[in-house]
């Protein structure tokens, strides 16, 4: 019975809405992505700090030996507080600002992911002004499309990121005339959610043609980094709550083909976070209409914005009922249409005061929440703390 993994009397004492993070769970998940990674040479894998921040999840992972990848300054800031060396830490963003860019200059960060000639330039400049040499990859747009929802789909020629790949050489060429940045690798990143490992063996394909045109010019780069996307199951948290990280990795081992010395790097955020997750949220009230029922909780989309946001679906429980099951809308709060966490399932009949689970979202729930309404924000718990 899953209502087993949450500390029911632990939980009765918090006030309400608030994240619960299982550690163990993210312990073993970090442990099974290292195992599976370890088993190919020259695989070095990040996490994807946008994901979920929370200090305490970031030390943990942190301390599982992985490197950060930040897409803000902030990122960076939170990172080098977690504890992630620099030499670890690497900063991709369409839109980097100087102060974020000297930040990651005086940290002397890894290595930064362009994703244009302008930034490029800007990163030269200040990089001159400090005395400093910028190591800089390329994020390239591999025209890649993922079988995901189209506002988490990032490969495309019609998205916003990266560089369109047709213009490689020319960047390459442009980095080799700066004196202050030195080019170290390439940079891709499809989207989020992935499930299908065809997406990943057609941005493995690519990024081999890239590397083929590459050695016609007799130019190597020391790392390629394919981005993050791993996805997870929502519809199973329990039965399925550690991602197939042999299965991705080995796509990556099998289709990839890496030059001799080449560091294969990975982002994974989502995969790595989201099941240890579950956004804990009291009933209300149960709203009975003429023609459903509402289960009105003090959760709302400020708290997790993806069903709103994304039409994303998250399993819920009612872990404080074990009576027969009842078809309910489960609603929040806000004075808005879509703040709607699901619409006609089956939970244990609901009773004011009953504690409700909304699981695997531990990413992109806490990190992305608002004070919309005025509401504060939710708080994080770990379970070997509470
Ligand atoms: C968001 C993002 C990731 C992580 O994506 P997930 O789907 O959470 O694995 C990795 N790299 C970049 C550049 C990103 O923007």
């Amino acid at each position: 019975m899953s209502k087993g993994i949450f500390p029911i009397d632990k939980l009765e004492r918090i006030q309400t809405p608030f994240y619960y993070y299982d550690t163990e769970l993210l312990r073993e998940t970090l442990r099974a992505i290292n195992n599976e990674a370890q088993k190919h040479e020259g695989f070095c894998v990040h996490y994807a700090v946008k994901a979920n921040a929370n200090p305490r999840i970031l030390r943990i992972i942190r301390e599982a030996g992985l490197g950060a990848d930040c897409v803000s300054g902030g990122e960076i800031e939170a990172s080098v507080r977690a504890g992630f060396p620099s030499s670890k830490i690497v900063y991709a963003g369409v839109g980097k600002s100087d102060w974020e860019i000297n930040l990651g200059l005086e940290n002397d960060i890894f290595c930064f992911n362009v994703e244009s000639i302008p930034e490029l330039e800007v990163i030269n400049e200040l990089a001159a002004a400090k005395g400093k040499v910028a190591r800089v990859a390329f994020r390239l747009n591999p025209n890649v499309g993922a079988h995901t929802h189209a506002n988490i789909t990032t490969g495309l020629a019609e998205n916003k990121f990266g560089i369109d790949m047709r213009d490689m050489l020319k960047v390459i060429e442009e980095a080799s005339q700066l004196q202050n940045v030195k080019c170290v690798g390439l940079h891709f990143h499809i989207g989020s959610q992935i499930l299908d490992m065809g997406d990943f063996e057609a941005l493995c394909n690519r990024v081999n043609e890239l590397q083929q045109e590459l050695e016609r010019h007799r130019i190597t780069v020391e790392h390629i980094n394919v981005g993050g996307g791993l996805g997870i199951d929502y519809q199973h948290p329990n039965r399925l709550s550690i991602p197939d990280f042999k299965d991705y990795f080995d796509t990556y081992a099998k289709k990839l083909k890496l030059r001799p010395g080449q560091t294969l790097h990975f982002e994974l955020g989502r995969a790595v976070v989201a099941q240890c997750g579950s956004l804990i949220t009291r009933t209300l009230y149960i709203k009975k209409g003429s023609v459903k029922q509402f289960c009105i909780v003090d959760a709302g989309f400020t708290d997790l914005i993806r069903p709103a946001l994304y039409q994303a679906y998250h399993k819920i429980e009612n872990i404080s009922s074990e009576e027969p099951k009842e078809a309910y809308d489960v609603v929040g709060p806000i004075c808005e249409s879509t703040d709607v966490f699901a619409k006609q399932i089956d939970l244990n009949c609901c009773h004011r005061g009953d504690l409700l689970a909304i699981r695997s979202a531990g990413a992109y729930g806490e990190i992305m929440a608002s004070q919309y309404n005025c509401r504060p924000l939710p708080k994080g718990y770990m379970s070997d703390e509470i």
